[in-house]
């Protein structure tokens, strides 16, 4: 397809634009402002400016935020296939997006934390409120563009703050798109998109400007982020990288939880931070789990994501594939197995087989590290104790899930799992009222529920002496 831009594919940047691919042709369909870092400085001073006006009135907050939400959803049958022609992702994932963007908006606008009264043996009235920050820098990943970044804006302008957001410069698009819905219903300088490539995530994080930076994507990058927070100490939340085990009981029904387990690996593509990046099964059952998994891998029909047909698109970006199909390549090597897949689609786009990996030994990359792409390894293991080693032993702590008829046995396991989230029998749901936060590289911070509204708050008690 051309160019929406009418420049043809994979040209260089027009003077201040950058390329943007559709992942599942490989080529260029449209382009996005490159903004330079220096032109951040009006950007965050009309967020600062904007919110003393923002902070003021919580009722007129809470209307803006409502109609924001309707606005989203009106605009789903525009968002939903940019996204997915710029991200791969199934238009029914999108489309799931978009409306988990509206229902985030809806859930902080209505969050109501009140004021606290403190008791403590002093003769005062201590009350404990909730105040905002100031401006607030988002940077995001193009995994879900829209939700990740609904999951910083919803609680921070609900909180009183005002936000800068960065998508990845592999997505811009329909964030910018999501930027133009919101500003009908939010106040001018409320919210700003700003899109580019690096640095200007590197100035956005270290701007003197920003009081917080929230931050989703990889470890490394968290890192860089939370060196550049700290010359202005500002406030850092990080939502990192995970590497989710799925440990499979002795007495699960194979059969039965095949889907749901195939699915909590394969959505998105395998491009999910909580995904089921690694499946211990007992080794009596492991032959039948990678049957039973390769069998979907290889019968789920992949293919673009605007096509109705397909149920798993193409991964995000090039960088993307060349990293799954070292991972794959170097497992292979390491003597592991393909029975699903193993190799990229001979076919124009960045398609990659669903890929089921046996006999892969424990100490190659795709089980240490995250493979964040369309391959799950399965491994055997002989004793409970074994398989929750395994599963904790790794840098990431994010989530984890435990596979079991009997709910009561794997309640126990999954007590034992060093994450912060741990499934029974399903893995990678949450409500948007639970909180969501990494043990160990996973993160620091928390989102989600009151405690997603507190991390964009700051406390501010007022002492007062009991009357008389
Ligand atoms: P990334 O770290 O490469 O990029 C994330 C964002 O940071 C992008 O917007 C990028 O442009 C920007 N960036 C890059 N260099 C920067 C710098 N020096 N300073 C400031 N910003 C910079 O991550 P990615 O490849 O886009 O996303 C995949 C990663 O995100 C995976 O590790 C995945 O697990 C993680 N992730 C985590 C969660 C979570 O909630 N824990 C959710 C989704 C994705």
């Amino acid at each position: 397809m051309a160019p929406a831009t009418g420049r043809p594919p994979h040209t260089t940047d027009r003077g201040g634009h950058f390329a943007v691919v559709d992942p599942s042709t490989g080529e260029a369909f449209d382009e996005a402002p490159d903004r330079r870092p220096e032109e951040l400085d009006p950007v965050v001073d009309r967020a600062r400016a904007a919110w003393p006006g923002w902070r003021a009135d919580p009722a007129a907050r809470r209307t803006a935020l409502l109609a924001a939400a309707d606005a989203v959803e009106a605009a789903a049958t525009a968002l939903a296939p940019l996204l997915t022609r710029e991200q791969g992702k199934p238009l029914t994932e999108s489309h799931a997006e978009v409306a988990r963007t509206a229902a985030r908006l809806r859930y902080f606008a209505e969050l109501d934390i009140g004021a606290q009264p403190i008791t403590d043996d002093r003769p005062v009235h201590s009350r404990l409120r909730w105040r905002s920050i100031g401006a607030v820098a988002a940077i995001v990943p193009w995994n879900f563009p829209l939700q990740l970044a609904s999951a910083k804006f919803a609680p921070a302008l609900a909180a009183g703050n005002t936000m800068v957001l960065k998508p990845s410069p592999s997505t811009p698009l329909a964030t910018r798109m999501l930027g133009a819905v919101l500003a009908g219903s939010l106040p001018e300088g409320v919210l700003t998109v700003v899109t580019g490539r690096e640095p200007l995530g590197a100035r956005l994080a270290s701007h003197p400007g920003i009081r917080h930076v929230t931050f989703t994507g990889s470890a490394a990058t968290g890192r860089a982020v939370a060196a550049g927070a700290a010359a202005s100490l500002a406030r850092v939340t990080l939502e990192l990288g995970g590497n989710d085990a799925a440990i499979l009981l002795d007495d699960v029904d194979v059969e039965e939880i095949a889907d749901r387990l195939f699915w909590a690996a394969f959505r998105n593509c395998g491009q999910v931070c909580m995904a089921v990046k690694r499946v211990y099964a007992p080794a009596r059952l492991h032959d039948r789990v990678v049957e039973a998994l390769a069998h979907r891998a290889s019968t789920t029909v992949v293919g673009p994501g605007l096509d109705p047909a397909s149920r798993i698109g193409p991964v995000s970006n090039a960088p993307q594939l060349a990293h799954v199909e070292r991972r794959t390549a170097r497992a292979l090597a390491d003597g592991g197995r393909a029975a699903a897949g193993g190799h990229r689609l001979d076919r124009p786009g960045y398609f990659f087989a669903p890929t089921i990996l046996a006999d892969v030994p424990a100490d190659s990359p795709v089980v240490t590290e995250e493979q964040f792409g369309p391959v799950l390894p399965v491994l055997p293991y002989d004793s409970l104790d074994e398989a929750v080693r395994a599963a904790n032993d790794t840098g990431f702590g994010l989530g984890g899930s435990v596979w079991s008829t009997d709910l009561d046995r794997a309640a126990a396991v999954a007590d034992r799992l060093e994450c912060g989230t741990a499934w029974i029998n399903h893995h990678a749901e949450l409500s948007l009222a639970q909180p969501f936060a990494g043990a160990k590289d996973s993160g620091v911070g928390v989102a989600g529920g009151p405690w997603g509204l507190y991390g964009n708050l700051r406390p501010f008690v007022v002492h007062r002496p009991e009357e008389a």
